[in-house]
C-alpha cells in the first residue's frame, strides 16, 4: 500500500513531533511522521536531562533558546499541555582564567542578545550555593531565566496537536529505503507500507546518518553515549536549588522531583549506538559529583540511564534544506542540546518547507553548506 502526502518526517522524537505540528499549523495537513520505535519518544527526546538554558556561545543557539523558550512559556495555553517550565537558573562553575575570558565574552554576547546572564566572582557563587563545595573554581556565569522542563509534555504535546491538526504519525514505521520517482518526489520504504511525498525530512536524531545513508547521504552526525543518574528524595536539597554544570569536568547535578538528577560527559567516549550504563564511568562520575556536593554521599540512586547525544563536527545542529536533491530536508544534530531547541527548530522547519527559507531566525550558520564553505562556528557551550 501506498500513501501519499505532502512532507514526510522520519523520526518521531521532538524535531518530528515539532516539526509535524508546525506544518499542520500552518495549514499543510497532509503530515506523516514515521518513527520506528513502539512508542514516540524512546530515543534522545526521552532519556535527556530536561535543562532549558540561553547560555550558548554562538548567536544563533542563543537566538533559538529565546525563541524555544518563550514557546514553552506559552506551552499550555497555546497547546493544551502542561511542561512544567520551572526557572531554577543555569550556574555555570568554571576553574581557569581561560574559561573565565571565553565565558565572560559568551556573557557580552547574550547581554547583547537581550539575555540577563552575568559574569560572577567565587564570593558571589558561595552565596549562591552554599551547598557545593567551590575547590579550584575561580568564576562563574549565571541566568536567572534558565531552567528545566518536562520532556514528555513537550513532545506529546506536539504529538497531540499535529494529530488535531490532521498530521498522521505512525509508529513502528522504520524507514528502510528511500527512493527518487520518476516525478521527483521520495517514496520512503517502511513496514507499514510505502510513503510519497515531495518533501522528507530526516529527523532521526543519533540515527540521522543512517537514514541519509538510505538516500545516499553521507550525514556528518555520530551517536555519542552520554550517561545520567538520579538519587531518592533528598531532604536537604532545597526546592530552589539551581542548574549547576562543572564545565572543565562536563559534570552536572539539578533537583529532580525531590531527589537529584547528575550527569557527567566522558569526553573520550566512543561513537556508538551503546546505550548501556558504563559502570566505570558511574564510578569517576558519581566521585566527581560526591566532591563537588558532598551531601551526595548520603544519597541513593533510585534510576540510572544512558542516551545518545547526535554530535556533529562543530556541535551545532544541522538545518533546512539539503542541497543534494530538491526536496529533501534535515532537523537533526543538536549535539546534546536538542530538547530546548525543539520548538523553535520545529517551526522554522515549517517555514523553510512552506517558505522556501526560514525567516524567524537566520539558519544560514547552521546549513549543511557551512562544512564544504569551512563557515564552521563551533558551540563552545557544550556539555
Ligand atoms: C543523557 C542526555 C542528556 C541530555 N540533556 C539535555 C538537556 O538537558 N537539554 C536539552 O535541550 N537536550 C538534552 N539532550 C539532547 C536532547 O535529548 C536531544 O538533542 C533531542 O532529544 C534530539 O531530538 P531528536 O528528535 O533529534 O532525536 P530523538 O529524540 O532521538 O528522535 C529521533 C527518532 O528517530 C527514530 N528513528 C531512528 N531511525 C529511524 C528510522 N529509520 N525510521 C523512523 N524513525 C527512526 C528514533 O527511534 C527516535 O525516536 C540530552 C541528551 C542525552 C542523551
Amino acid at each position: 500500500m501506498t500513501t501519499t502526502a505532502d512532507v514526510v518526517i522520519i523520526g518521531g522524537g521532538i524535531m518530528g513531533a515539532s516539526t509535524a505540528y508546525h506544518l499542520a499549523a500552518r495549514g499543510c495537513r497532509n503530515v506523516v511522521v514515521l518513527e520506528s520505535g513502539e512508542m514516540f519518544g524512546l530515543g534522545s527526546t526521552g532519556l535527556n536531562a530536561g535543562g532549558v538554558r540561553h547560555q550558548f556561545s554562538t548567536p544563533v543557539n542563543i537566538e533559538l533558546s529565546k525563541l524555544s523558550i518563550g514557546m514553552m512559556e506559552r506551552f499550555a495555553d497555546d497547546m493544551g499541555q502542561e511542561v512544567a517550565l520551572r526557572r531554577c537558573g543555569y550556574l555555570f562553575l568554571l576553574d581557569s582564567d581561560d574559561d573565565v575570558g571565553r565565558f565572560r565574552a559568551n556573557v557580552a554576547l547574550q547581554n547583547h542578545h537581550g539575555v540577563p546572564s552575568e559574569l560572577l566572582a567565587p564570593a558571589d557563587i558561595a552565596r549562591r550555593v552554599p551547598e557545593v563545595d567551590l575547590a579550584g573554581i575561580v568564576g562563574g556565569t549565571w541566568c536567572a531565566r534558565d531552567g528545566l522542563v518536562d520532556p514528555n509534555g513537550l513532545l506529546q504535546g506536539y504529538i497531540t496537536q499535529a494529530r488535531r491538526l490532521g498530521a498522521t504519525l505512525h509508529t513502528r514505521a522504520a524507514a528502510t529505503a528511500i527512493d527518487r520517482t520518476d516525478g521527483g518526489a521520495y517514496t520512503v520504504t517502511t513496514p507499514i507500507g510505502d510513503f510519497t511525498a515531495p518533501a522528507v525530512v530526516i529527523a532521526a536524531g543519533p540515527w540521522s546518518a543512517q537514514v541519509g545513508a538510505l538516500a545516499g547521504i553521507d550525514v556528518p552526525i555520530q551517536p555519542i553515549r552520554r550517561q545520567i543518574a538520579v538519587t531518592n528524595p533528598m531532604p536537604q536539597l532545597r526546592p530552589d536549588f539551581p542548574f549547576v554544570i562543572d564545565f572543565s569536568r562536563a559534570l552536572y547535578f539539578h533537583r529532580e522531583g525531590a531527589g537529584l538528577l547528575t550527569g557527567m560527559s566522558n569526553r573520550n567516549e566512543p561513537p556508538g549506538f551503546n546505550t548501556n550504563v558504563d559502570e566505570n564511568w558511574r564510578v569517576t562520575h558519581l566521585e566527581n559529583a560526591v566532591a563537588r556536593l558532598p551531601m551526595l554521599a548520603d544519597a541513593d540512586l533510585l534510576a540510572e540511564w544512558a542516551g545518545l547525544y547526535e554530535v556533529t563536527p562543530d556541535d551545532q545542529p544541522i538545518l533546512g534544506r539539503l542541497p543534494h536533491a530538491d526536496g529533501l530536508f534535515i532537523c537533526a544534530g543538536f549535539s546534546g542540546h536538542g530538547l530546548m531547541h525543539g520548538p523553535a527548530a520545529g517551526l522554522l522547519m515549517a517555514e523553510e518547507i512552506l517558505d522556501g527559507c526560514a525567516h524567524t531566525i537566520d539558519i544560514d550558520p547552521l546549513r549543511w553548506g557551512r562544512f564544504a564553505a569551512g563557515a564552521v562556528t563551533a558551540e563552545l557551550n557544550v556539555v
